[in-house]
C-alpha cells in the first residue's frame, strides 16, 4: 500500500457495501481541508467506522461513525472550546439520481441519506461532508463555561419579550 491510499482510502461504494467490507482508521484533522476554516486548532485526529451491510428490505447501505474531539472557536466570548464530535449515519446507495425515491413517496425513509454510487468514492469527502452537516453554524460554550454568557442577554431584551410588549400595547389601545 503506497502513503497516499493509507491516507486517502478510496472504495467502491456498492462493492463495498455487497462485500460487507469495513473500513476502521484513525484520521488526523489536517486532512480535512473543508473542516480546517471550522476550526480554532487542527491538532488531533478522528475515529472513523465505515460498515458496509444489506438492510432489512436487501438495499445496499453504508453506515458511518465519526468520534473526536474538536477545537471550535466559540462565538460569545472568541475563546477555544473542545466540542464533542459524534456522527452516525446511514447511507442507501443507489445507481443513480433517478433512482433515488421522492420525498413523498411511500419509499422514501428520511432516516437514511441516498448516495449514488461511485466507483472511486474518497472516503475523506463522505466523513467530512457528513461532519460539515453537524456542525452548529454558530458554535458558543455552554452557557456556564463560557464567560462570554449573560452579557448579551442583560443588553438586549429578548426578542419575545419585545413581540409581548406589542402586543400588550396594541391589545390596550383597541
Ligand atoms: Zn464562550
Amino acid at each position: 500500500m503506497t502513503a497516499q491510499a493509507i491516507n486517502m482510502p478510496v472504495i467502491n461504494s456498492l462493492d463495498f457495501s455487497r462485500k460487507a467490507q469495513e473500513f476502521r482508521d484513525i484520521l488526523p484533522l489536517l486532512r480535512f481541508s473543508r473542516l480546517g476554516e471550522y476550526l480554532a486548532d487542527t491538532n488531533g485526529s478522528l475515529e472513523i467506522t465505515l460498515i458496509g451491510r444489506a438492510d432489512k428490505s436487501g438495499k445496499p447501505t453504508l453506515h458511518l461513525e465519526v468520534h473526536g474531539v474538536l477545537k471550535m472557536t466559540c462565538q460569545r466570548c472568541l475563546d477555544s472550546f473542545e466540542y464533542p464530535l459524534d456522527v452516525a449515519a446511514d447511507f442507501v446507495i443507489v445507481t443513480s439520481e433517478d433512482a433515488i425515491p421522492s420525498p413523498d413517496s411511500d419509499e422514501y425513509d428520511d432516516e437514511v441519506d441516498y448516495l449514488v454510487a461511485e466507483t472511486q468514492m474518497p472516503v475523506i469527502d463522505l466523513v467530512e461532508d457528513e461532519i460539515l452537516l453537524t456542525l452548529p453554524l454558530a458554535p458558543k460554550h455552554a452557557e456556564k463555561e463560557c464567560v462570554g454568557a449573560g452579557k448579551v442577554e442583560l443588553e438586549k431584551p429578548s426578542p419575545f419579550a419585545v413581540l409581548k410588549g406589542f402586543k400588550a400595547g396594541k391589545s390596550q389601545n383597541d
